[in-house]
């Protein structure tokens, strides 16, 4: 094995989601939701298998689904894409990941990182042979200003990795932070891949600020989506990746030889629900925002402290606020006990990690809600005296 590969173990999301299989526990850590897709774009999706293609749909991915793509940003983040030389279909927004590090970083070249990082982004860049330069954020704002940016860029600077909507912690950049991004990536000459794929999870009205309308920024990066995340439904990986032509055609290279094609069902049924008018996504957002609240009600009234949830299908509780002074790791452990998996943030971070924060997934019925919140209630006690 990569000696990279046989020192890393397995991610934290499918380690709690074992010892949920396991315990019986509910499970409030790996973010998946059990309602909340729309039926039909399943019907779409099953009548594409039985009626339509299902051979090789072209390398790209399929013009329906690129026009579709284009359409979607063009009405709902005003930016315009050429949909036939700026838009590649992928199988997941992972493939994306994948496929733009692969392709855009050399060994040697330095990667600008958030932590807390999703999990795939240190992996695959130290498996391309980028030297990551890491951004440490913080909560309760979790945001970078320009000394941090000035710390972490420098004349080896190739590629900056941006979640936003970040996961795990529920918060936004706003424009005037991505402009402030933008400043040094010209500045350093260097491009960008845009994690998007929360865009449409966002709360309270706060709208997402994609990196394609930030002028320094259009052409300079590549912005990241997932069907999974904007229609709930992720197992079907189908992500995508808009970027300028030269990019797009850098990035081809590589996504020809991961998975060079996505199923083409699934590419028509996401190409029919990126249509969806605005209501849609707007209901969508008020639902799980409906559920944020039921669960941050819930647990504040059992005197836990929640942090803000800005957006994508997490909020965290804050443990010091909430008289928990053990670290979130150990918490996690008490937790499972007590019926009820999570997250610890601290798993997100490559050093110097935050160690007070639990990630919950909010993405549940009520009655998954309410029982999460009971044995939540009925642990607070002892997590108090670990
Ligand atoms: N990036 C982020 C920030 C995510 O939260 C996820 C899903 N948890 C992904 C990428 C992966 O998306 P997909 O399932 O489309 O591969």
């Amino acid at each position: 094995m990569n000696p990279l590969y046989n020192a890393m173990g397995t991610t934290i999301f499918e380690t709690m989601s074992a010892r949920a299989r396991a315990t019986g526990a509910i499970n409030l850590g790996q973010g998946f939701p059990d309602s909340g897709w729309p039926q039909d774009v399943l019907d779409a999706a099953a009548a594409a298998l039985l009626s339509g293609s299902n051979q090789y749909p072209p390398m790209a991915g399929t013009p329906e689904l690129r026009r579709a793509i284009a359409d979607h940003y063009r009405a709902h983040q005003g930016v315009d894409l050429d949909w036939q030389a700026e838009i590649t279909v992928t199988s997941g927004a992972t493939e994306a990941l994948a496929a733009a590090i692969l392709a855009l970083v050399t060994p040697g070249d330095e990667v600008v990182l958030f932590q807390p990082l999703y999990d795939a982004y240190l992996p695959l860049v130290l498996r391309a042979g980028g030297v990551p330069r890491l951004v440490t954020l913080r909560p309760p704002h979790w945001q970078f200003d320009r000394a941090a940016l000035a710390a972490a860029f420098g004349p080896r600077t190739r590629l900056v990795i941006l979640n936003n909507p970040l996961n795990p912690s529920a918060s936004l950049c706003d424009r005037a932070a991505l402009e402030l991004l933008a400043e040094f990536v010209v500045a350093h000459d260097a491009l960008v891949i845009a994690d998007e794929v929360w865009e449409h999870v966002v709360f309270d009205g706060a709208g997402h600020v994609s990196v394609l309308a930030v002028p320094g920024l259009r052409d300079r990066s590549v912005k990241i989506g997932s069907a999974g995340k904007i229609f709930a439904l992720t197992g079907w990986k189908v992500g995508w990746m808009a970027a300028a032509p030269d990019l797009t055609r850098a990035l081809a290279r590589s996504h020809q030889f991961l998975t060079f094609t996505t199923p083409p069902n699934l590419q028509a049924a996401v190409a029919f629900g990126l249509a969806k008018p605005g209501d849609w996504f707007e209901a969508m957002r008020r639902d799980f925002a409906r559920s944020r609240d039921r669960l941050v009600a819930g647990l504040s009234a059992a005197g836990y402290r929640l942090l803000p949830s800005a957006g994508t299908w997490f909020v965290s509780i804050d443990l010091l606020a909430s008289g928990i002074s053990a670290p979130d790791t150990a918490v996690a452990e008490a937790l499972i006990d007590h019926g009820v998996a999570t997250i610890p943030v601290s798993a997100f971070y490559a050093e110097d990690p935050v160690t007070a924060t639990l990630r919950l997934c909010f993405a549940k019925g009520d009655a998954v809600l309410d029982a999460a919140i009971a044995r939540l209630t009925a642990a607070r006690e002892a997590l108090t005296r670990l």
